[in-house]
């Protein structure tokens, strides 16, 4: 429906504001279409103002500032390690839990990185508040994890929530549980924290409003992402300074990039090497 009722000759990089507007009162989900909406205009008008994007959003980009996240999957123990040792760079992880190995994949990733910070996405793994609160209380006695993600399924109950965030010894972030502005209230309820994306919010422009309600709620924030190309992950990098933490790695997790814009050696994000100066910074990759 969304898709459907696109009038482009409502689109324009001049009148950035009122085209984003419009989209934002069209009818229908598609969150994936209104961020590629949001992203094409607001690159398209940052161009035009000869700036970029995080310039043109009223943001600043500094070079050496901001660090990503890398994420290990689910994966044997065996794999893990290799995982581990091939992201030996990256200062910071992510690891994939919410499985019945969990102990023995993080006990990998020890022996590769005894000290490193992680950070912990259990991906709605466990099923109850109690399971939850066990697993986040062994996680906590590693000493150096950073907080846990989406630790239950985003159908629990409210009351549950308030009661695994009043006792959990680690903070818990919501990802499922969080889709944009109008999960904010709940989420600060619930959580300590929320993992934006821009595809789950439905642009750039949405994911910068969701992130600044989040913190008028008290709420830590972190700029996530799905498994996506240089584009969305670029344009994720120009909100760098609006969020607590970064989880930016979705670009590094594909061989078949077809963009190329922010960079991310040993995790730290830079547009230094991109060829484009304006707009998202993003242009199509030179071959081979
Ligand atoms: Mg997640």
């Amino acid at each position: 429906m969304f898709v459907q009722s696109i009038d482009l000759n409502r689109l324009e990089f001049d009148d950035w504001a009122q085209s984003l507007d419009w989209i934002d009162h069209l009818p229908g989900g598609e969150k994936a279409a209104r961020c590629a909406l949001s992203m094409a205009l607001l690159d398209g008008a940052a161009k035009l103002a000869g700036q970029p994007l995080h310039r043109f959003l009223g943001l600043e980009f500094g070079e050496q500032r901001y660090v990503t996240s890398f994420s290990i999957g689910i994966a044997s123990p065996e794999v893990i390690h290799k995982k581990v040792l091939a992201a030996k760079d990256f200062p910071i992880l992510k690891l994939k839990v919410g499985v019945p190995g969990d102990h023995e994949c993080l006990a990998a990733l020890r022996e590769v990185a005894p000290s490193k910070l992680v950070r912990v996405d259990a991906n709605e793994g466990w099923k109850t508040k109690e399971e939850a609160l066990r697993m986040i209380e062994w996680l906590a006695a590693d000493g150096n994890i950073q907080f846990v993600e989406q630790p239950m399924p985003a159908a629990q109950p409210d009351a549950d929530w308030r009661w695994l965030k009043a006792r959990s010894p680690l903070p818990i972030f919501a990802d499922e549980s969080f889709h944009g502005v109008e999960d904010v209230t709940r989420c600060a309820d619930c959580f300590h924290g929320v993992n934006v994306k821009l595809v789950k919010t439905g642009g750039v422009h949405r994911a910068l409003a969701a992130l600044k309600a989040a913190q008028a709620c008290g709420l830590k924030t972190m700029l996530g992402c799905m498994v996506e190309t240089s584009v969305l992950i670029s344009a994720g990098a120009h909100l760098a300074t609006a969020c607590d933490f970064l989880d930016l790695d979705g670009n590094l997790l594909i061989t078949n990039d077809p963009f190329q814009g922010v960079s991310a050696r040993c995790g730290i994000l830079s547009f230094a090497s991109a060829p484009e100066p304006y707009g998202l910074r993003v242009c199509p990759r030179e071959p081979g």
